[in-house]
């Protein structure tokens, strides 16, 4: 399956003739990433789709400035056609063409995730014809997407050990609602396939490391929110990180647990109204829950390993539960790809997660 996604990408035409896959935004978690993970695979199967009721589950549906830059990236590494691509727009049809590589710049012009920007476009490039550097603007920390420390010390370790030769790097922070920030991503092309990742196990457990991040916010914040995770959480080597008032204003709590196979980052956005200690126990909830499984991977990092692992053909992996984003990127996922993927729970309470 490798060699077709490597053809197709690199050498190839898109097949005009692949038939148009029809999707329902509304199924299951209803969210963008449905949307996002369709983009990724259409691009890299040559397979136009054609996308109704999109993110009809949010509470304002349709396309917003994330989403649309997440099109319009796609549109233009891959030479794409579309229609419906406009703001609040709930109907999308897209037709790839021929993934180039180069040297690219989107911005999002709001807080919108540059992460999910990224991780709409860099499968794609993994594929291309020629090496690529990718500069995305908009938000770096914001709730309900992987900020971009997860993506650096979670997700990008794991797909290096797929065989992916990739770099991310954090310009500039951009928190909600400023906005602001930069990453950069290298990508240097597959030259093989992608080898199956087999992460059943975490291992014995190395580190765990918090930094409580502010920027034109009192250091104070950070060190009650430090102070609440390491009552709740014994262990945890806290550092506070001031960025002055250069980029923000915000503030995250960043804590990674590392175990020799995996490391897992859980993070806390502060929010005006909200105490530091609200967003310490929020971590620490997180991580509580992941140490007390035997899981290797907890949920954020599960539903962003899958698509990899389809496109590698085979892989597996245990997590703490399986989530409606999960099981939903899945259903997508199957649409594109000649993969199956077995959903198991464990007697431990963990899910076994395989890619066949
Ligand atoms: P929304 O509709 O909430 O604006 P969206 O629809 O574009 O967002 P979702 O479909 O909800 O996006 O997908 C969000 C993605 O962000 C998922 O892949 C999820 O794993 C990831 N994510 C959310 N929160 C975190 C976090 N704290 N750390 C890591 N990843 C996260």
């Amino acid at each position: 399956m490798n060699t077709l996604l490597q053809r197709h990408a690199r050498h190839t035409p898109h097949v005009q003739s692949a038939d148009c896959i029809e999707l329902d935004g509304a199924q299951g978690e209803g969210g963008g990433q449905i949307l996002r993970t369709a983009l990724t695979l259409s691009m890299l199967t040559g397979t136009p789709f054609q996308i109704e009721n999109i993110r009809a589950k949010r509470s304002k549906p349709g396309l917003l400035r994330q989403h649309l830059t997440a099109v319009q990236a796609a549109v233009q590494i891959s030479g794409a056609t579309v229609g419906g691509a406009e703001a609040g727009s709930q109907t999308l049809r897209f037709v790839p063409g021929v993934i180039r590589g180069g040297d690219y710049r989107f911005a999002i012009g709001t807080a919108g995730s540059c992460t999910l920007v990224l991780q709409t476009i860099l499968p794609a490039l993994w594929f291309a014809d020629a090496p690529s550097t990718v500069s995305v603007s908009g938000g770096t920390h914001n709730r309900a997407a992987p900020p971009v420390d997860f993506l650096i010390r979670a997700w990008l370790p794991l797909v290096a050990r797929m065989g992916v030769t990739q770099t991310l790097a954090l310009k500039r922070h951009g928190f909600y609602p400023a906005g602001g920030g930069e990453v950069v991503a290298t990508v240097a092309p597959c030259t093989d396939a992608l080898m199956p990742l087999h992460l059943t196990e975490r291992g014995a457990q190395r580190a765990l490391r918090a930094e409580g991040i502010v920027a034109g916010v009192r250091g104070s914040v950070a060190r009650r929110e430090l102070d609440t995770l390491s009552r709740l959480v014994p262990g945890v080597e806290g550092t506070v990180r001031d960025l002055g008032n250069a980029e923000g204003p915000g503030n995250a709590l960043v804590l990674d647990i590392e175990h020799e196979h995996v490391t897992e980052v859980f993070t806390g956005f502060g929010e005006r109204g909200v105490t530091a200690e609200t967003i310490g126990k929020e971590v620490a909830r997180a991580a509580q829950r992941y140490l007390q499984s035997t899981a290797a991977v907890d949920e954020y990092l599960a539903d962003q390993l899958v698509l990899p692992m389809a496109l590698a053909g085979a892989g597996a992996f245990t997590v703490v539960t399986a989530s409606s984003h999960l099981l939903t990127n899945i259903g997508v996922i199957e649409k594109f790809l000649p993969v199956e993927v077995a959903v198991r729970p464990l007697e431990s309470g963990a899910v076994h997660v395989e890619v066949a």
